[in-house]
């Protein structure tokens, strides 16, 4: 084991005592929040790391990166379970629906139809239909993706009525400036109002305290894997 083996499985066992600490202190049981250790920018060797160190779940946000580092380590490791956090293009919607477990970014019509279509052609070849999170852009910023939180139920409505799409949950990405409090709250209050299990807020710098608000998932990754050099 080298210096950085230790610093993967040291920094998880933190990670995973404050989420458990954040639980406890919430009235929580610290086995409703998983922890998605975000991989991004890190190779495959980072990834195995923390695959030893027990952690089974995975965040990336580009598709294409994650095909270089993901197939081999879950032909590997049956259990690892993938998300797709970043945005997702139409065209590589197809390669997403074959390679994630879940897809966390649904935030447009046009996606929502794409991925029907693509899922249905995965399961017809036997694959596993990958599950579904919608993202809502809760402080409404131009540049950011997801649904508007007043578009939010009618998005989902119609991902379920017209494209047959099953929505287990709401994630979001609160703006860098703000506390993100309030955003936390309003879509683990949105997702109570729409009746959706999964909740995914949270990373390195405030995941503690949106498992105090309800995350069922938190996306965590310079907390694990250390400060990412390349840009995300
Ligand atoms: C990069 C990223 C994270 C993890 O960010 P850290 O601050 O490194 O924990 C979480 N969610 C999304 C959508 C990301 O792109």
């Amino acid at each position: 084991m080298n210096e950085h083996d230790k610093d993967i499985a040291g920094n998880l066992e933190t990670v995973r005592r404050a989420i458990a600490s954040a639980a406890d202190l919430a009235g929580r049981k610290a086995d409703e929040v998983t922890l998605v250790a975000v991989s991004k920018t890190f190779g495959a060797d980072a990834a195995r790391d923390a695959i030893s160190a027990g952690q089974r779940v995975f965040g990336e946000n580009r598709v294409q990166e994650a095909q270089g580092k993901w197939p081999d380590l879950k032909s590997e490791f049956a259990d690892v379970e993938l998300h797709l956090i970043g945005p997702l293009q139409s065209n590589k919607t197809r390669e997403a629906v074959e390679l994630f477990d879940v897809i966390e970014t649904v935030d447009r019509e046009k996606i929502a139809k794409t991925l029907a279509k693509e899922i249905a052609r995965h399961v017809d070849e036997g694959g596993k239909a990958p599950r579904l999170l919608v993202q809502v852009n809760t402080g409404a910023e131009p540049q950011k993706a997801g649904v508007l939180p007043e578009e939010t139920k009618d998005f989902v409505a119609r991902c379920q009525s017209e494209h047959g799409l099953t929505i287990d949950g709401l994630m979001c990405i609160p703006p860098f400036d703000e506390p993100p409090g309030p955003h936390f709250a309003l879509i683990a209050k949105m997702c109570g109002e729409l009746g959706l299990p999964v909740i995914s807020m949270g990373m390195s710098g405030d995941y503690e305290q949106a498992v105090m608000l309800g995350a069922t998932h938190v996306r965590v990754g310079s907390a694990i894997f250390g400060a990412r050099s390349k840009p995300a």
